[in-house]
């Protein structure tokens, strides 16, 4: 039976804005947004708060067993619960940016998250960003977005982004955290970061956040059930 749902994947680089376009579609179509990185994060977070060996793969089962993630969509913004703890802001910390593709690069981690990822997506119009929801996500998704922009522009972003949420962090610290998240999440063997056959890829180095809602809104209504 053919899927009644639409679900648009956005997958990408680090800190290329894709949560910013996706909260942007999501409330112009009126879908659920989901932020997958947030449940890679939280997990992360649960795993240092628990002192988790990632070699210890028991501990690891244990730990997701015990590991409840809730998405509340609020007016202006997401909130994400672990196991009821509202932890929107702590996840953003560099001590999370710091490990969180180590702990992403797990496959019990992997299996759980897209486990519920699908299932988040099962008959709802959803919008997810991350980086391999195109590819092991949902391969059938109805518009796939491959986002990427120049490593400056995004560590800058990203940078002032932290420093106004009074974080003490180097634009140099920065740019290594994105290059080694990058490269990990793209050589690690399970779901790897890679842009989807039939992604369409939109480079937002010089666009403004509306130039990337229409560029996506074109192609929605292209596709559009
Ligand atoms: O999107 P964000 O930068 O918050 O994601 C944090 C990290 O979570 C990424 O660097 C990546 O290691 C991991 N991640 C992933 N698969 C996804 C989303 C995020 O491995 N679908």
């Amino acid at each position: 039976m053919e899927r009644e749902n639409f679900i648009i994947a956005i997958d990408g680089f680090s800190s290329c804005g894709k949560s910013t376009v996706a909260k942007a579609i999501a409330k112009r179509l009126n879908f659920v947004f989901v932020d997958s990185g947030a449940m890679y994060r939280a997990v992360t977070l649960y795993f240092l708060r628990n002192r988790i060996d990632i070699t210890d793969t028991e501990a690891i089962k244990t730990a997701l067993a015990n590991i409840h993630i809730d998405f509340i969509p609020n007016t202006d913004k997401t909130q994400i619960l672990l196991n009821g703890e509202d932890i929107s802001d702590e996840i953003r910390q560099m001590e999370v940016s710091e490990k969180v593709s180590e702990v992403s690069a797990i496959k019990e981690v992997r299996h759980a998250m897209v486990a519920q990822q699908q299932q988040l997506g099962a008959r709802r119009d959803i919008v997810m960003d991350g980086r391999d929801i195109g590819t092991t996500v949902f391969p059938d998704a109805d518009l796939k977005i491959f986002m990427t922009a120049d490593p400056l522009v995004r560590a800058n972003r990203r940078h002032a982004e932290l420093v106004a949420k009074g974080e003490q962090v180097t634009l140099d610290e920065i740019i290594e955290n994105l290059a080694h998240r990058d490269h990990i999440d793209s050589t690690r063997e399970e779901s790897p970061l890679r842009q989807a056959e039939d992604a369409i890829v939109l480079d937002n180095s010089n666009l403004t956040q509306d130039d990337q809602l229409d560029f996506v809104l074109e192609y929605f209504n292209e596709r559009k059930k």
